[in-house]
């Protein structure tokens, strides 16, 4: 097999939930999770009818693809259809970047770091190394995980733009020359077990990519689910700003700084950060844990009322 390079540092998932109640004594429900960036609650159209065609068809493979989600894609994102790439979730087609772009002997450029770690990952993968010097490939993630911050759109070429979190943002990058967009269900829309993604590229590069992409990166069940979701609308994202900016204003009455966000999330610099996330965990709540901060999921507000509590005791 290929060595890994020296620093290689595969992904680490956060601990169940399962594992998360029980260091805390609690039962599994009572658990709250404030680390995925995703919502609390399925959305409408994750129900058994959205799945049910596919269902009776699963015994073959989707001959064909998936034309009618790539153009509901296509139309949200605003871009022709032949611009569009397909992935298992923003990850896949992080990854497929970075194979189609670098290899044995590059270089991959990674912005505003600590980032998404599926960057490293993806030059790592490649045979890449992670630099700056002549890089072949620039990574950005924006809006930033995980801090939130909306920058500008940084200049080197070719850029993938991670943009996971776009929809809270409203501000876009897709469509601009030399840039790869690249978006997901699993944030936004609530789809993240789907595991729905896709890159918005230049005509040429989305050809590229596709011949280097899994023949069928997503399921029918998933593509499904993301139809559907399409088909409801843009998802209202407003209820979940108007609670960041809540649960913002009451972390600032008890005297931290959260960060200004653009996302599902408020990244709050603290020197004990670990301590806190001890804390927190032991009382059935997880963060994220950073050297000197945590960042906090936007959860429905009487979650996110506990964890309130929780912090203030834990403060005081
Ligand atoms: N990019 C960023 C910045 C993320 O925070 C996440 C989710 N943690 C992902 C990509 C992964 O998205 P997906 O579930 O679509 O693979």
């Amino acid at each position: 097999m290929r060595p890994l390079p020296f620093a290689f540092q595969s992904y680490g998932w956060a601990m169940s939930t399962a594992e998360a109640a029980r260091i805390a004594g609690v039962a599994p429900h009572e658990g709250l999770r404030f680390d995925g960036n995703t919502p609390p609650e399925p959305p409408p159209y994750a129900s058994e009818g959205t799945i049910a065609d596919a269902l009776a068809e699963v015994q073959r493979y989707p001959h064909g693809g998936f034309p009618a989600l790539l153009d509901a894609i296509a139309e949200y994102a605003q871009v022709e259809t032949e611009r569009i790439v397909l992935g298992a979730g923003a990850d896949d087609l992080l990854l497929l970047c970075g194979r189609a772009f670098a290899g044995p002997g590059d270089v991959v450029r990674v912005l505003d770091e600590p980032t998404y770690p599926v960057f490293r990952l993806a030059a790592w993968l490649a045979g890449a190394e992670v630099g700056d010097e002549g890089a072949v490939l620039t990574y950005c993630c924006r809006p930033h995980n995980p801090t939130g911050a909306l920058g500008p759109l940084p200049e080197h070429r070719p850029l993938v733009v991670d943009e996971a979190y776009f929809e809270f943002a409203g501000e876009t990058a897709a469509g601009t020359r030399g840039v790869i967009a690249v978006r997901t269900f699993s944030k936004a829309f609530g789809l993240a077990a789907a595991r729905v993604g896709y890159a918005v590229a230049d005509d040429d590069v989305a050809q590229e990519l596709l011949v280097r992409q899994d023949p069928l990166p997503i399921t029918t069940l998933s593509a499904a689910l993301a139809l559907a979701a399409l088909r409801a609308g843009p998802p209202d994202v407003s209820p979940t700003i108007a609670e960041r900016e809540r649960l913002a204003s009451r972390l600032r009455e008890l005297g931290l700084e959260p960060l200004a966000s653009h996302t599902n999330f408020v990244y709050v610099p603290m020197q004990a950060a670990s301590a806190t996330y001890q804390r927190l965990l032991m009382r059935g709540l997880v963060v994220r844990p950073f050297e000197d901060a945590i960042r906090i999921t936007v959860h429905a507000p009487q979650a996110n009322d506990r964890l309130l509590s929780a912090l203030e005791q834990a403060d005081g």
